[in-house]
């Protein structure tokens, strides 16, 4: 009998007598494990009910006893990392190392919030004019509507939340379907750690939910990531209801290698960055780019002997470099993409169809692929490709390289590979992307600093962390104010538009 995930509302889990659910899968064995409660609007509506009530309180508490929270949480996401590996591997695909490294970044996100009380300082100026002095509080929106993909179960959570809750907002968050119970596991972390019942509320479900939270008049803010199509849909839906939306979407990212580079590490650096986690990350390098004929020979001829090594199996084979692809459906998105790009002329040079890996013979494995003689015009540029198939393009000249990457509609990050500081600084200036990696090849930034691409990886003018997240999680208050002596004279009429000064 498989098990039932249900949804987290008011500090408990939460279940409809007559719901809708779905089926969640483990992509290593293909098998469906468990059944997910799928929320309807009224859910939400109960969820939004309790969030704002509890977020009225939590908003008023003090820094003091926020953050006792915040740094509980760390503790226990440290204290639960081998479990919560385990539970993301097991819906996700992702191995444990990855899994581990995913919760890593989680937890930097979590410490970046133990700031809260300082980087949501307000401002102050006294005696603007007439003994009046001006100053600026932020304070919690309200309820935070949040929407989550399946590539990161708990990292894009942690950082896209942790703040919001920090800075005294509640949450009603819909998880990736695909990847629920990590969703669960992380609620139960937040009671743990002190977190007041109803302030942090997960309802499980589909696009039922999405809608029901984009259109009801009790949330003041939503925050997505994933895929830039639904990303647009919630920014225009969620804005035409008044409220602030932040979506950050998807990536198509360029690796430039110039003649110069250190092609060894730039070979290794372009595996890792765009096979690590069967490609199904945001910011994974899709395309190589080698400038001048010699380097793409040279360069194509180290990456394929590394390609051709990497072993994929289980998210719990200690030894497999990745694990499968989510679902069968992006199986059969990427199956159709290699056929697609054979089509338009592409060179297949690794060909990771047909992998059959022992013991799992219905997991949705896929062998790393590798396309040569990219253009521009096909599809494997165009398009997200969610899975491991990458492409070299040939670029005759550095000009070339960044018009090819400009060109894109996606600007999440961009790589170049290089011994020159003029080239690293001109690439720095004028590739139109949110994040820029120079000889890093995944610039994802610590949590310190602002996430979030430019174009179409990013709709809306906020960010997912660093210190931007608290100016989307907070509105500013402005108060003028003045305290006259009981001797001063008393305020005459006046009709100006300008009294105090
Ligand atoms: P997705 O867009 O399919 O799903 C994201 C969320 O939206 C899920 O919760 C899903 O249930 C919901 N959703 C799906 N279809 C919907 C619809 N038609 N209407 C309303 N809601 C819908 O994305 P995914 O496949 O879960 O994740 C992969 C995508 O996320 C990739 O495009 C990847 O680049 C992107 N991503 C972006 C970032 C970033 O920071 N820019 C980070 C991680 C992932």
């Amino acid at each position: 009998m498989s098990q039932f995930i249900e949804h987290f509302i008011a500090g408990k889990p939460y279940s409809e007598a007559a719901g809708r659910s779905g089926p969640v899968y483990n992509p290593s064995t293909g098998e469906e494990t468990s059944r997910c409660a799928y929320g309807t609007h009224a859910t939400v509506d109960h969820a939004v009910v309790v969030a704002a009530e509890a977020g009225r309180k939590w908003g008023r508490a003090s820094h003091a006893a926020r953050q006792a929270v915040i740094f509980k949480l760390r503790e226990l996401m440290i204290a639960n990392l081998d479990l919560l590996a385990e539970v993301i591997g097991r819906e996700h695909g992702k191995t444990i190392p990855d899994a581990k490294g995913e919760l890593g970044r989680a937890i930097e996100g979590i410490e970046f919030a133990c700031n809260a009380p300082h980087v949501s300082k307000g401002e102050y100026t006294n005696n603007v004019g007439g003994d009046i002095e001006v100053f600026s509080m932020r304070r919690p929106i309200g309820v935070v509507g949040c929407i989550t993909p399946f590539n990161f179960p708990i990292m894009v959570p942690a950082v896209m939340m942790t703040m919001a809750v920090a800075v005294g907002n509640s949450i009603v968050w819909k998880p990736s379907e695909k990847v629920p119970s990590a969703a669960l596991e992380f609620a139960r972390l937040w009671k743990e750690a002190g977190l007041p019942d109803g302030v942090f509320n997960v309802v499980q479900g589909d696009k039922e939910v999405v809608d029901a939270i984009l259109e009801h008049p009790g949330i003041a803010g939503v925050s997505f990531v994933g895929s830039t199509a639904v990303g647009e849909y919630i920014y225009q839906k969620g804005t035409a209801h008044n409220k602030r939306v932040a979506a950050f979407t998807g990536g198509k990212n360029h690796m430039v290698v110039m003649p110069d580079a250190d092609l060894e590490a730039a070979a290794s650096a372009f595996v890792s960055a765009g096979f690590g986690s069967a490609s199904q990350r945001c910011m994974a390098v899709s395309l190589l780019l080698p400038v001048g004929v010699e380097t793409a020979e040279r360069l194509r001829e180290l990456v394929i002997p590394k390609i051709q090594a990497l072993k994929v199996g289980p998210y719990n084979d200690a030894v497999a470099d990745y694990g499968p692809v989510v679902s069968r459906e992006s199986k059969t998105a990427v199956e159709r993409a290699i056929a697609r790009c054979l089509e338009e002329g592409g060179e297949l040079v690794v060909d990771g169809r047909g992998l059959e890996v022992q013991g799992h013979p219905n997991g949705y494995y896929l062998g790393p692929t590798l396309f040569d003689r990219v253009t521009t015009d096909m599809q494997l540029y165009r398009e997200e490709i969610f899975g491991p198939v990458r492409g070299i393009m040939r670029p005759s000249t550095f000009e070339e390289a960044i018009e090819i990457t400009n060109r894109h509609e996606y600007g999440n990050g961009s790589v170049i590979f290089t011994r020159d500081g003029k080239s690293a600084h001109r690439f720095m200036m004028e590739i139109e992307s949110g994040m820029i990696g120079v000889n890093v090849p995944v610039p994802l930034p610590s949590a310190y600093f602002n996430f979030g691409g430019l174009r179409r990886s990013k709709f809306g003018d906020g960010h997912l962390y660093g210190p931007d997240a608290v100016r989307f999680y907070t509105k500013f208050k402005t108060v003028s104010q003045r305290w006259p002596e009981p001797d001063d004279d008393a305020m005459p009429v006046s009709l100006a538009f300008n009294p105090s000064a």
